[in-house]
Parts: C-alpha cells; structure tokens; sequence
C-alpha cells in the first residue's frame, strides 16, 4: 500500500466505482502522483483545522476518460490530480467544513461547497492560487460560501 502522508494512501484517490463499472483505467502517471503528494499536503492541513478527523475522498484523481464517463469539467483540476472531493462527518457538515478551511487560511485555488460534498482544487505549480471560494446551488456557481437549506425531501 503506497501512502502519500500518513493519513492517506494513493488508492484513496484512485479507485473509483465509476470507473470499474466502465472498465476505465484510472492508474495516475507519475507527474499526477506527484500533484497528489502536494494536494494531501493540502488535506493534511484541512485534517488538523479539523481537529484531525477522518476524511472522506469520493473523487481523487480523474483520467481523462472518467472525467468524460462523470460529466467533470473539461478543464478539470481532478484530471491533473490537484482537486479533491470529500466529506468529514465527523466534524459536520460539507458547509462547516467549507467554513472551518476559509477560517484557517488555508490556500487553495478552488473551493467550491457542493451541498453535499467539498471540492478542494490547487493551482499547478506554475500559477498563483486564485482563492476562488464558490457555491453550487440549483445547477449555477454562485460566490461564496452561501448555505443551502437541507432538503431532505
Ligand atoms: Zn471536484
């Protein structure tokens, strides 16, 4: 087992039921691996802002043909494994997450409060972190981290 920090391992960032289910190979190249180590080093930050909980990954890295077969944006941060999704349940909610990152000062170039998951994105190496904080509600980006009522309808 490949560990990146010693709270994650690489496979937590790879495996992905959408791509066993389309036979879709997910094996990161070695400059991806590399993006990896560098985004845990991220998450290792979020993990102790949040009183070291566990955290969930639900997408790591993307190849370009699972980020077709999800629907990923084609610019996708997750195809050069700098972009993470991921809940911490034992800390709350993915918007008490999104606070507790934005209140640590955390850098990143992305950090987008889905509703029901935390998408944290880097910039690549060559490029300055925007610290784009954003919200997605009813199918539009909206700024900020702007809570949505649970509707658990
Ligand atoms: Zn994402």
């Amino acid at each position: 087992m490949q560990f990146l920090s010693p709270s994650f391992t690489l496979a937590e960032f790879t495996v992905s039921q959408e791509a066993a289910r389309r036979d879709i190979d997910n094996t990161p190249p070695p400059w991806v691996v590399e993006n990896l180590a560098r985004l845990v080093k991220t998450l290792d930050e979020v993990r102790a802002a949040l009183g070291n909980v566990p955290i969930l990954v639900s997408s790591g890295y993307r190849s370009t043909a699972l980020n077709q077969a999800v629907g990923g944006a084609p610019n996708s941060a997750h195809m050069s494994g700098l972009a993470a999704d991921f809940i911490a349940p034992r800390f709350g909610s993915p918007f008490d997450v999104c606070q507790a990152i934005i209140r640590h000062n955390i850098e990143f170039d992305q950090l987008i409060y889905e509703h029901t998951w935390v998408h944290l994105g880097l910039a690549p190496d060559h490029k300055a972190p925007r610290g784009q904080i954003l919200t997605y509600r009813r199918g539009v980006y909206v700024p900020g981290v702007v809570r949505i009522e649970d509707n658990k309808a």
